[in-house]
């Protein structure tokens, strides 16, 4: 195995597409790439949570890849075949057999995005008292297992919660660390592992299939299920056929496959991997899970065989899926975000290593160490990028972490990151060299950017929605 990412050397690779449409910029969106008065006025109206600003004041959108992804010609010709029926739709079918091409579970529930998926398998399998494992989390899949009723355990490795560690799989699990809760709590109050692939919060970063392989012996073992997010499987593919000794000749297709294979159900949000702008689903092979799920999506999400998506939808997401783990698309796909890494690397910003799937993830704690943690770091990052710049992306540190739900406390995570994701087919080399220039302008002028005070907060999921202040009045000074 490539034991140090670090030796890995940047090459451009070039997409598979050509671009024959583009989506025009408002004229407004214009202004605010360049005036920064009018970005000084949006963002401080926004309360300098970039999740409140309105898209017509964002010149590049860098806060999230989900449901920003360009669709292709083969998806928006699948868009004129809806068929719209309550029951039954053909789309469907479509869907149901893809579902079972690329990731091979036996039984389907589609839902309207990733987190409705997540609710009903929360509420399915989680008793209250239970414990959930976790590689890391992700905000939504955390939710609705503490709102099932569990308390989350975070079993990644050391190496995952270090910006500067260069592990190659930083998505690991810590055997040991599952170990030791199993021997705390008991078995029978662990009712699945959960496993994200491509571990978002830790900066877009895999699991090995070495390591997915011996945590399913261990859950063999104590009869524990394994159940997979595959909302980001192929990126995570990707790195394994990159990175892990005897995969290099197996297709993306094949190791996505072989994953699931070691899984025994899954989560997918359609709107990153799948090319679409919504859509999700639960998969599974538990025939008695699939009938209870089936049943549960009637009452939240729609029919069992639309749950919450229209037929054009499903056969956007249905093609989505088969071009998604074409090896060359996620190959050019993760090359653009390492390209964005690599022009901030050489010039000293502090980014997590290595540069991840999705997304750049500046290091708010070296970028701003004059910041403390409860001022919330991340947050002014973002804000004072999109004062420089237009450019928006997002934070991924205490605000993201919210509050233990027992104590009532700010959980302290150890990454205080800003995130800059970036949509599927959406932007070009140039717009990645613009986003560096701009990061880089922040960086060298760092020391005049101040911390925040949060003024307004909600109970769950606050970062979607929280207001923030200045401290001293000037976000940059
Ligand atoms: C986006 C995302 C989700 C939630 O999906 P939605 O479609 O936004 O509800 C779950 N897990 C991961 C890893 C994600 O990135």
């Amino acid at each position: 195995m490539n034991e140090d990412a670090k030796h890995e050397r940047f090459q451009i690779i070039t997409p598979p597409y050509r671009i024959k449409v583009v989506e025009l910029l408002s004229r407004q969106q214009m202004e605010i790439a360049d005036n920064r008065e009018r970005r000084s006025q949006a963002i401080k109206k926004a309360g300098y949570n970039t999740f409140l600003l309105k898209e017509d004041e964002v010149y590049i959108d860098f806060l999230t890849d989900s449901g920003t992804n360009a669709m292709s010609d083969n998806q928006w010709a699948g868009m004129m075949l809806g068929d719209e029926a309550y029951a039954g739709s053909r789309n469907f079918y479509n869907l149901d057999k893809a579902v079972q091409d690329i990731y091979g579970y036996r039984y389907l529930v589609p839902t309207h995005q990733g987190r409705a998926a997540e609710h009903i398998m929360s509420q399915l399998l989680i008793k209250p008292g239970s414990f959930i494992p976790n590689n890391m989390y992700f905000t939504t899949r955390r939710v609705h297992q503490e709102l099932a009723g569990a308390t989350w355990v975070d079993v990644s490795i050391d190496e995952a919660h270090d910006p500067e560690s260069w592990h190659p799989f930083k998505g690991n699990v810590d055997l040991k660390k599952l170990e030791s809760l199993i021997g705390e709590v008991g078995v029978e109050k662990i009712p699945y592992m959960s496993i994200e692939a491509n571990v978002n919060m830790a900066g877009g970063q895999p699991f090995s299939m070495e390591n997915l392989v011996a945590l399913r012996e261990m859950c063999n073992g104590y009869g524990i299920p394994v159940m997979l997010d595959g909302t980001r499987l192929v990126e995570n593919a990707h790195f394994i056929q990159r990175r892990e000794a005897g995969y290099q000749s197996r297709s993306v297709r094949e190791i996505v496959r072989e994953v699931c294979s070691y899984t025994d159900g899954v989560t997918v949000s359609g709107k990153k991997d799948a090319l679409v702008n919504i859509g999700g689903f639960l998969a599974c092979n538990d025939k008695d899970l699939f009938l209870e799920a089936k049943a549960m999506v009637v009452v939240y999400e729609g029919l069992h065989t639309y749950g919450g998506m229209s037929g054009r939808d499903m056969e956007a997401m249905a093609r989505g899926l088969y071009e998604m783990v074409q090896d060359r698309h996620v190959a050019a796909r993760v090359n653009q975000v390492e390209y964005l890494g690599h022009l901030l690397l050489e010039a000293g910003v502090p980014v997590v290593v290595p540069v991840g799937g999705h997304a750049v993830f500046l290091d708010a704690k070296r970028f701003l160490p004059h910041i403390p943690q409860e001022q919330y770091p991340s947050q002014a990052l973002s804000a004072a990028l999109y004062l420089e710049s237009g450019v928006r992306g997002m934070e991924r540190g205490v605000v993201s972490s919210g509050r233990d739900p027992v104590t009532g406390e700010e959980r302290r995570p150890k990454l205080e990151l800003v995130r800059l994701a970036i949509p599927r087919r959406g932007y070009t080399h140039t717009d990645m060299d613009f986003v560096a220039q701009a990061i880089i302008k922040v960086y060298e002028t760092r020391d005049r950017v101040r911390g925040l005070k949060m003024v307004y907060e909600t109970e769950r999921l606050r970062f979607f929605q929280a207001r923030f202040r200045p401290i001293g009045g000037q976000l940059i000074s």
